[in-house]
């Protein structure tokens, strides 16, 4: 029994269609497990540039950081393209990372075999299956570090500067090896320690670090290998620890294998238990009011609230398991309905065929 204060920002597109469901299927759970969620919802992205002028309003921030946790849907689309630079929609997503001191972004991807067709892997390699999770530096690395524009040596050019603190390497580091311990104890930590200086002393620390986890098996992987990897052998793998920018890139990459970008959800989290949940995929403005989009990466994405931030594995365990049941059944929402021949399910139905089987 508890209850839990959970900012909500639905954003753009489809935002406030998913986030709905998600929190309708959050209501169900709080009255079948005796919990009380109280919602409440800000604006940020191209709504609050409407609304504001800006994307990130000082109350959307308020609210947040005041929060137990935040459950977001996706912010942008073309109407707020032509934008200047610094009120872009996504700037409300980094603004609302640092304003939480969210460094970790978990990214899990699973292949469910309901939806083998689905994956763009040969048949043989997808049959083995493959449930893996990528933990992402957040905050750090090349994104963050100095960048400009100079006169070099062959005239003008542009540059940008990788740089990680030992602070900052060993905090992602400890967060990967405490989510192997509580997945297949296996953590793979990925980097490009034949050229760069920062891969270096992530390797060093990682290793360091693995001797206070005698139980966790860890080994090192070039970036470039592990981008084949993970299309040559995606079940090798549980938890890929890596930086921001081999993050960024290695998590589109595991999420389009499993062939279905409206089925993954993420976590963003710091130090406390307050974080940020929220699908992978952006605001699909070509479907956002047409009843199209697929709710289940942010009633997952709310699961992981309630594992990550609530310590509710149970519940956690009951929305995780309504999803793959509806999926066995054969329910499909449009985007993953391939040569299945099911009807496409809306938004909504598809929400409450969920809660029937929590
Ligand atoms: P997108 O993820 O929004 O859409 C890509 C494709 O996937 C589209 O065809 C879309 O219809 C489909 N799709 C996405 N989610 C779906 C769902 N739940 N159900 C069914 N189909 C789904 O990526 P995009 O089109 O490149 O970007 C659209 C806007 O979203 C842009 O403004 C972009 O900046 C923004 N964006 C926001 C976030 C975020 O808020 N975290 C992330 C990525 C992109």
């Amino acid at each position: 029994m508890a209850k839990f204060n959970i900012a909500v920002v639905k954003g753009d597109g489809i935002g406030p269609e998913i986030v709905s469901g998600a929190m309708e299927v959050l209501e169900v759970i709080g009255k079948k497990y005796g919990h009380t969620f109280n919602f409440t919802e800000y604006l940020a992205g191209g709504c609050a540039i409407d609304a504001f002028g800006v994307p990130l309003p000082e109350e959307t921030v308020a609210g947040c950081k005041a929060a137990d946790s935040v459950l977001l849907g996706a912010v942008g689309g073309p109407k707020w393209d032509e934008v200047p630079n610094h009120l872009r929609p996504e700037k409300a997503l980094l603004g609302l990372r640092a304003a939480l001191g969210l460094y970790t972004n978990l990214r899990p991807a699973k292949i469910y075999p309901a939806l083998m067709e689905a994956c763009t892997l040969r048949p043989d390699i997808v049959a083995k299956g493959f449930d893996l999770v990528i933990v992402r530096e957040l905050t750090g690395g090349i994104y963050f570090g100095e960048r400009g524009r100079r006169d070099g040596k062959y005239g003008p050019e542009a540059y940008d500067t990788e740089a990680y603190s030992v602070m900052e390497i060993e905090r992602i580091a400890r967060t990967a090896f405490e989510t192997a311990r509580k997945r297949r104890c296996n953590l793979v930590s990925v980097d490009k320690a034949n050229v760069l200086e920062t891969s270096r002393l992530w390797r060093e620390i990682v290793h360091k670090m693995a001797e206070e986890y005698p139980d966790v098996e860890v080994s090192d992987m070039y970036v470039d290998n592990a981008a084949m990897q993970l299309v040559r052998e995606p079940s090798r793998f549980d938890v890929v620890l890596t930086s921001n920018m081999f993050g960024d890139i290695l998590s589109d990459e595991a999420s389009q294998i499993t062939g279905s970008i409206g089925l993954l959800p993420s976590a963003s989290l710091g130090e406390g238990k307050c974080g940020m949940y929220e699908p992978i995929h952006g605001s699909a403005p070509d479907i956002a009011g047409t009843g199209k989009a697929n709710p289940m990466a942010t009633i997952l994405s709310a699961a992981m609230m309630l594992r990550y931030s609530f310590d509710l594995a149970e519940e956690a365990d009951c929305i995780e398991n309504a999803v793959n049941q509806v999926l066995e059944e054969g329910f499909r929402t449009a985007d993953i309905v391939g040569n299945s021949g099911a009807v496409p399910l809306s938004c909504t139905e598809m929400t409450a065929k969920i809660i029937e089987r929590l």
